[in-house]
């Protein structure tokens, strides 16, 4: 069918249809995006995609496959830092719409959320023309590493943060060779959608970047089922990623999950305890929507009051409201389900005797922001402590030596991060040793460097993101073996 019409969001024109082969493709279903800033604000009707779309999707990467695997690192850089440039140029535009689709707030779009995006894809245009394969001589060989682009590739991102997540998985599968086919999350389709009018103005050859919209059961379920696709790449929950690697499992497509985290931010006596309270009240930024969050505050119990106090009176200062206004430092959440899971699990909290110190309610009747709320669970196996919220709603408990410390932090299923306030450098690499998950921050926070490894352990995920450990993920790993002829040779 004919593209549905633009919708003019926060000052931009946004498409609410697929980007396919370089054109926009429109599906007859559509599924209504409404925004978190007001449940009442319908910003579009989004094309929803089917098994059709995913298959015509999977058939333009296959088609495009083999011409952009040919091209030489370099080469592909340019088209991505290309698309870095114009993500640039285009950060505020992007940044109000995504504030409008998802409620983040708008200043930290602005000027840092967005402009990830343009880092991801720069970074990985560099890293990907600095290898060129390892090689070295050993039984009278010539061994040869080399990266060979691995195939179609399904991206499949969550709803919090979808431009920089989704940038940040699309990039290194691009430069290694891949063609790709990103499903952004239903609940916040907007900013990728922009994304695909940037790959068009880029000049990427048409069916190397695809953006197809729709809901996970439908299209993300028919995409990440066909054999053509090598591989497939997921951010979500936990529950998603194991649904998504039974699927892959049938083709052996090989997959990366960073699922949900469950993170503990330990302050230990010798601490700056105002910068660790201050983080531990920051921890709800965003409602609480952040899978890095340490959402698990544990402290030593012999500063439990002073930090419990410094902790309330930051989280005070907090002002609720409207993702746009400057003043505003926590936002609605995304969705009134989402709310009402978050709501349940306070209540299940409650009924289970924990204790609620502060919040526990809606802010008021008619938003989707939640109290920035704190709980001191009756015991460690309390569900709070030991399931993802994903929001607003941290745990308080206490320690009483370093061991226990430690045992306390690795008490989840979970292992994506772990966040540590000490004075000690000593404490800090034994316990940031001992901590199950796959980045632990001491005396900070969020402070990434985009070649590091990135994931988690236990439920928190599969395989590793970042630097060369993706565009490995991305590749087929080859060892080329050459032996110089000679007359003997074979003999
Ligand atoms: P989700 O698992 O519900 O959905 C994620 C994506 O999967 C969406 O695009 C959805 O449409 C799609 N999907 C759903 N069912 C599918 C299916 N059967 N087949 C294919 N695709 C399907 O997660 P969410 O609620 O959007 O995001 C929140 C979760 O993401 C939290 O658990 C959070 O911790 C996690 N997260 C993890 C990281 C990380 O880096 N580890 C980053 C951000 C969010």
């Amino acid at each position: 069918m004919t593209e549905h019409p633009r919708v003019e969001i926060a000052g931009s024109s946004v498409s609410v249809d697929h980007f396919i082969n370089g054109v926009r493709v429109a599906s007859e279903a559509t599924f209504e995006d409404r925004s978190p800033l007001d449940w009442n604000w319908l910003l579009a009707d989004i094309s929803r995609g089917d098994a059709t779309t995913a298959d015509l999707a999977v058939t333009a990467a296959v088609d495009a496959f083999p011409a952009w695997a040919a091209l030489s690192s370099v080469e592909r850089g340019k088209y991505l830092k290309r698309l870095a440039d114009l993500i640039d140029e285009h950060q505020e535009k992007i940044a109000l719409v995504e504030c409008a689709d998802m409620a983040m707030l708008e200043e930290s779009l602005r000027l840092r959320v967005i402009a990830r995006g343009a880092r991801n894809f720069r970074a990985y245009a560099e890293l990907a023309e600095v290898f060129e394969g390892r090689h070295w001589e050993s039984n009278g060989t010539d061994n040869r590493i080399q990266r060979m682009p691995a195939g179609p590739t399904v991206v499949i991102t969550p709803w919090n943060a979808p431009f920089m997540l989704s940038t940040w998985k699309t990039a290194p599968a691009l430069a290694a060779g891949n063609t790709v086919i990103l499903k952004p999350a239903e609940w916040s389709p907007l900013s990728c959608s922009m994304l695909a009018d940037l790959i068009a103005e880029a000049g990427f050859p048409p069916g190397v970047f695809n953006i197809v919209q729709g809901i996970g059961e439908e299209i993300g379920a028919a995409l990440v089922a066909d054999p053509r696709v090598r591989r497939v790449s997921f951010t979500g929950s936990p529950e998603t990623g194991r649904i998504i690697g039974e699927a892959v499992a049938r083709n052996l497509t090989p997959f990366t999950a960073e699922l949900g985290g469950k993170g503990p931010l330990m302050v230990f006596a010798d601490a700056d305890l105002d910068g660790a309270a201050k983080a531990a009240a920051n921890m709800y930024d965003d409602s609480g929507q952040v899978c890095l969050a340490g959402t698990r505050i544990m402290v030593e119990a012999s500063i439990k009051d002073v930090f419990l106090e410094k902790m309330r009176t930051i989280t005070q200062a907090h002002v609720l409201g409207d993702s746009r206004d400057a003043t505003t430092t926590i936002s609605p959440m995304i969705h009134p389900v989402h709310l009402a899971t978050v709501e349940g699990f306070v209540e299940r909290a409650r009924a289970n005797g924990d204790e609620i110190i502060f919040g526990g309610k809606r802010w008021k009747e008619d938003g989707l922001w939640y109290e920035p709320t704190l709980i001191a669970p009756k015991s460690n196996d309390s569900e709070v402590v030991q399931r993802e919220i994903f929001g607003p709603v941290l745990t308080f408990q206490t320690f009483e030596t370093e061991d226990e410390a430690i045992a306390l932090a690795n008490s989840t299923a979970y292992g994506l991060s772990g966040i540590i306030w000490t004075s000690s450098q000593e404490r800090a690499e034994r316990v940031g040793t001992a901590l199950r998950a796959g980045t632990v921050w001491v005396n900070c926070f969020l402070v990434r460097d985009l070649t590091a490894p990135f994931g988690g352990f236990g439920i928190s995920g599969i395989g590793r993101e970042g630097g060369d450990y993706a565009l490995d993920f991305y590749s087929d790993l080859k060892t080329l073996q050459i032996k110089e002829h000679t007359t003997e040779a074979g003999a």
